[in-house]
């Protein structure tokens, strides 16, 4: 190659190095992803010539070629869309910027099996080529430039960049690659038209295809013949349409390569009029919790693309929707800055809001195991994120609690929505109750939901970090209040005992008046690092435990809070003591006369608490030392 070769960013030189020593088995997704470039590279040039209608010129209509010339082994995609200048083309096919095949390069293992089935998940984009070639060429002329530009690799030492000595291409971009000996089979046109039909399809602008025939007298290629449906997807009939090109289309438009969960094809009538096709993935994109991750929405206005980021076209709780919205209404000429704040978008975005929850909804009804199934894995990927919905979208609130499915006491590994929790409370149960925490496993065996699990009432773990936050605002559903196990005052005594449980003879609880005086000189003992003391209704097997105030902030909230700095410090907790306890009854024996250990044994007690709240102690050392202390004269007694 030329002395002006460049080397590969060192990201594109390992996904290349993948892609030409994998065996991928389907190594004509290169031509989907060449066309899926060309068609996007057509919708740019469509929108820039909005406000600069010469960009089009003489050849107004947008069309992709494929060239098939059997005669050199050569294969051309070319488009006349918007065309790549001489930094465009270094930065995008020389170093990795988008985030799809960044993710991709940050994912890789080294490991070639698991590599390889990366690529299925993730497509690698324009570098796909190197599978099928040992040298691209791509020519290209930015629109409105008076020089074109010829890239050229073998995908393995670098690039070159060279002025085009040609004047062939006015406008575009023409990649031209040098196929593999074995890879022939992508000369012959019925394997064209046949992955063009099952790739591209739905691609929105012609794509046509000429040959040269191997033995064919001359070099000129045939006519051009358009061998797409060359219509947008969307405004086609839902009738029209199967199954695999909306995941076609589905693959195109969000760069993604599951299978889509859910989709939503409509089109709207009346004062505002527009047609939606719109996905829910079934695997959870890597960066859905990136706080630069933006739903993948695209806007277009009477079929022309208008903006991949209208940011306000969906909330963020469904940043893993994508698709395309298609608008009657709105203005072309006008900016993205001035739609954004106009009124139309709000509007379409309401709407769409409602009928992805809907969809949503009717998946959540279905009835047969496989379509449960696969809902649960659904809300197991993105339920965390639809939460945030409930405190940041009012209005919906109550749709996205009938999506929601919890974990919960009931079972170890099952999800429970809200009406079966309501349909199975117990005899005498007022309330739904909840506990949050940092993980399952600390959950199922908190103190605070002892009471409640020895009665039979089930109790929703939440442990997902979004669940303090609407926590805060979903205070009743269905006219049930929604209650805290771990906040406030709790009172199970109303609820039925379950028959065949008997009272324990050691389960005596300590003398009220005993345990009275305890928990006055525990309030003078531990003064203000608590707000009070008081006997619980919620303990069972442990001794202690915390809970929040009646009006405090959930107190794994202000956990997550203070360690994200947002809360200087910890509101004050209740100290809850279980009457039942052999400590409790002990101690509450010893506060009768005066103790010279009374004060450290309230120290313990408060730090014992502290622990198993998952909560540092203020002073570990002092804990340490007093936890000797006894457990030495234990020992010796
Ligand atoms: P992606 O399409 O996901 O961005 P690709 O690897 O397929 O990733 O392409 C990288 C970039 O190269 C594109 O984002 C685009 O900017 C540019 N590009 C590729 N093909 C063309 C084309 N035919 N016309 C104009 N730009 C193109
Ligand atoms: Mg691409």
């Amino acid at each position: 190659m030329s002395d002006t070769m460049q080397p590969f960013e060192a990201d594109v030189g390992r996904v290349l190095d993948l892609v030409i020593n994998s065996l991928y088995k389907d190594r004509e997704i290169f031509l989907r992803e060449l066309i899926s470039n060309a068609s996007d590279a057509c919708d740019k040039l469509r929108y820039e010539s909005l406000s600069r209608p010469e960009l089009l010129g003489t050849d107004p209509d947008l069309e992709i070629t494929i060239l098939a010339d059997a005669k050199n082994g050569l294969l051309t995609i070319a488009d006349n869309g918007i065309g790549m200048s001489r930094e465009e083309l270094a930065e995008n096919l020389g170093t990795i910027a988008r985030s799809g095949t960044a993710r991709f390069a940050e994912l890789l293992t080294g490991d070639a099996k698991k590599d390889v089935d990366l690529i299925g998940r993730f497509g690698v984009g324009f570098y796909s080529v190197f599978m099928v070639a040992d040298k691209a060429v791509v020519t290209s002329r930015r629109a409105g430039e008076s020089s074109a530009w010829v890239w050229a690799s073998d995908g393995r030492s670098g690039f070159a960049i060279e002025e085009s000595p040609t004047e062939a291409l006015k406008r575009g971009t023409a990649i031209t690659l040098h196929l593999k000996d074995d890879a022939k089979e992508f000369l012959e046109e019925w394997t064209l038209r046949r992955i063009v039909r099952t790739h591209s399809d739905h691609v929105a602008m012609p794509i046509r295809l000429r040959l040269i025939k191997a033995d064919q007298e001359g070099d000129e290629p045939s006519a051009p013949e358009q061998i797409n449906e060359g219509s947008a997807l969307w405004t086609r009939p839902k009738s029209e349409i199967t199954d695999e090109q909306y995941k076609e289309f589905y693959h195109h438009v969000s760069h993604a390569f599951d299978e889509p969960f859910a989709r939503v094809h409509f089109t709207a009538e009346g004062l505002l009029e527009y047609t939606g096709l719109l996905f829910v993935p079934s695997t959870r994109p890597f960066d859905l919790y990136d706080p630069r991750r933006a739903h993948g929405v695209k806007l277009y206005v009477k079929r022309v693309f208008i903006t991949s980021s209208m940011e306000n076209l969906l909330p963020r709780y469904l940043r893993f929707v994508s698709g395309v919205i298609d608008s009657q209404d709105l203005p072309l000429n006008v900016s993205r800055e001035t739609l954004q704040q106009g009124s139309v978008v709000p509007k379409i975005r309401k709407a769409i809001v409602r009928r992805i929850l809907d969809e949503l909804k009717n998946k959540a009804k279905a009835e047969d195991k496989e379509a449960q199934d696969s809902y649960l894995a659904f809300w197991g990927n993105f339920g965390a994120v639809l939460k945030e919905g409930l405190y940041e979208d009012q209005e919906n609130r109550e749709r996205l609690l009938e999506l929601a499915r919890f974990r919960s006491t009931h079972s170890t590994d099952g999800w429970v929505s809200l009406d079966e929790y309501v349909a199975r409370m117990k005899p005498g149960q007022e309330a739904i109750y909840v506990i949050a925490g940092e993980s399952q496993a600390a959950l199922r065996n908190s103190p605070q939901l002892e009471e409640a699990r020895a009665k039979g009432v089930e109790v929703l773990l939440l442990d997902d970090q979004v669940d303090p936050f609407w926590l805060e605002q979903v205070t009743s559903h269905g006219g049930k209040p929604v209650k805290s196990l771990a906040k406030g005052d709790v009172d199970l005594s109303a609820v039925e005992k379950d028959t065949n449980e008997p009272e324990k003879a050691e389960e005596q609880a300590a003398d009220q008046g005993d345990l009275g005086r305890l928990i006055a000189k525990l309030k003078v003992a531990l003064g203000d690092q608590v707000s009070d003391v008081r006997e619980s209704k919620r303990l069972r097997q442990s001794a202690v435990c915390l809970v929040a105030g009646d009006d405090a902030m959930d107190m794994r909230l202000e956990r997550f809070l203070k360690s994200h700095n947002q809360l200087d410090s910890l509101t004050k907790r209740v100290l809850e003591l279980n009457p039942r306890h052999d400590l409790v009854r002990r101690l509450a024996t010893l506060a009768k006369d005066d103790n010279p250990d009374f004060n450290d044994l309230a120290e313990l007690l408060l730090d014992q608490a502290r622990i198993v709240e998952g909560e540092t102690l203020p002073d570990p050392a002092a804990f340490g030392r007093r936890m000797s202390t006894f457990v030495a004269r234990g020992l010796a007694g």
